[in-house]
């Protein structure tokens, strides 16, 4: 299983983040069905345009120069915090991690195949894909190239169709880019898209079985990288499966973007107060294949239920025992096709249910897949203040001052703490 990485310029922001939890929960559910994953992510740290068209400037070199950083130290920074971000949220690393900026060997390895074969041509520009070489072009993306190529009003330059799109791109003046290669056709980078196909097929193979990415990445970038594959390799298809994670939006329903506003970071959501794992939750709410429409207002809704049903489960009596029939139900949501909203029905339902058995040990199962932490104590920080008279009234206890630690129990209860005593000792809680 493949999916399209981050390009790392800036912080991957909160909509980014909904797709790689898609694409764990898609890993998660494949394991639970006694799957072995074998899971690449890429990390793009060059050749990603401002455009996703062949136009516009690097995203890591324009960073670098306003950052007045290198482009690798852009690239190394944001990939930690990527990193940092997703351990955050409970998403898996995959089994390999590649950077397109160690793998250009590869990508000039396949556009040399593609040249051989008669798929590529030169412009002042670089190295061009000609898709009118391809009969089944954009079959992904059901695009409508005949209406693309009449619709002509787009200048194309040198190009000679609308869709092609470029292989290696020629530095404009050698010497100016931090990041350019020697190559069989001049100094330069290579476009988005070969990264993927090259890095995917070389730890994957020439056919792998998933594919995943934002459906931002359905009628270009993918695409275009089924275009090059199948080109290359000449198996057909080149990926068996592609699933496509649907965008978080803002209340207006446009993207939630730079540019639209709206886009928040992990760290700015935390420092609002909502943890990474109610923004889990809050994802998991919404099918993979449908608009989230992202608002303060809806994620306080989603860190209520959350606290509900942490609170739940933390009340509920530790039994490792299985629940055959809430598991098997929650089985049958996974699995059609992902269908979380259900599943953490089930899941409501389970910890809701009086009379049901085996509890703990079955959502501890279900955790395998939703990875909530549901079953993880939080640490209590209780004040100081609490602390001392927690003691104080450890000293009246001893004392057998009965009336005194009653007194200390109500003060504490006033500060929001409840203080129960059993065989096992003194415990606090939240009141
Ligand atoms: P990028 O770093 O721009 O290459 O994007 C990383 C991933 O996030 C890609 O799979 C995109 O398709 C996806 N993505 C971008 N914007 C959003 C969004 N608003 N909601 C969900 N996924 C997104
Ligand atoms: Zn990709």
């Amino acid at each position: 299983m493949y999916s399209c990485g981050p390009t790392v310029y800036w912080y991957q922001h909160i909509g980014n983040l909904r797709t790689y939890i898609f694409s764990d929960i898609l890993k998660k559910v494949l394991k639970f069905n006694g799957y072995k994953v074998k899971h690449v992510i890429n990390i793009t740290d060059v050749g990603h345009l401002t455009s996703d068209a062949d136009e516009g400037e690097d995203k890591i070199e324009k960073a670098a120069r306003k950052e007045k950083k290198s482009a690798q130290e852009i690239a190394n920074y944001y990939f930690s915090i990527f990193r940092k971000d997703i351990r955050e949220l409970n998403i898996e690393e995959p089994t390999i991690w590649c950077k397109a900026t160690e793998h250009i060997k590869d990508q000039i390895e396949m556009i040399k195949i593609l040249e051989k074969k008669g798929y590529t041509y030169r412009t002042s520009d670089g190295i061009y894909f000609d898709t009118s070489k391809l009969k089944d072009y954009g079959k992904l993306a059901r695009l409508d190239i005949k209406g693309l190529q009449a619709g002509k009003r787009v200048k194309i330059g040198e190009k000679k169709n609308k869709t092609d799109f470029a292989l290696w791109k020629f530095s404009k003046k050698p010497g100016v880019r931090q990041q350019e290669w020697d190559s069989p056709w001049g100094i330069g980078y290579p476009g988005w898209h070969i990264e993927c196909s090259a890095m995917s097929s070389k730890y994957l193979g020439k056919q792998f079985d998933i594919h995943t990415g934002g459906i931002d990445h359905i009628p270009i970038h993918h695409t275009n990288e089924i275009a090059q594959s199948e080109s290359a390799f000449g198996k057909k298809p080149w990926v068996r499966y592609w699933l496509h994670g649907n965008f978080l939006v803002n209340k207006e329903g446009s993207k939630v973007s730079k540019s639209t506003g709206g886009l928040y970071t992990l760290t700015e959501l935390k420092e609002k107060g909502f943890e990474p794992m109610v923004y889990r939750y809050f994802c998991l709410g919404t099918h993979y294949r449908k608009k989230l429409v992202f608002s303060f207002e809806n994620l306080q809704n989603a860190k209520n239920s959350y606290a509900r049903l942490k609170n739940l489960i933390n009340e509920t009596k530790d039994d490792s025992k299985i629940n055959e029939g809430y598991l098997k139900e929650f089985h049958k949501a996974i699995n059609d096709d992902l269908n979380m909203p259900k599943a953490l029905q089930v899941l409501w339902k389970l910890v809701r249910d009086k009379n049901a058995q085996g509890k703990i040990g079955t959502i501890r199962k279900m955790e395998e897949v939703t990875s909530l932490n549901l079953l993880k104590k939080e640490e209590l920080k209780i004040p100081q203040e609490v602390k001392r008279l927690l003691e104080e009234r450890e000293k009246a206890r001893k004392q057998k001052n009965w009336k005194k630690a009653d007194k200390i129990r109500e003060k504490i209860y006033k500060l929001g703490y409840i203080v129960e005593d059993d065989k096992e000792g003194t415990k606090i809680k939240k009141r």
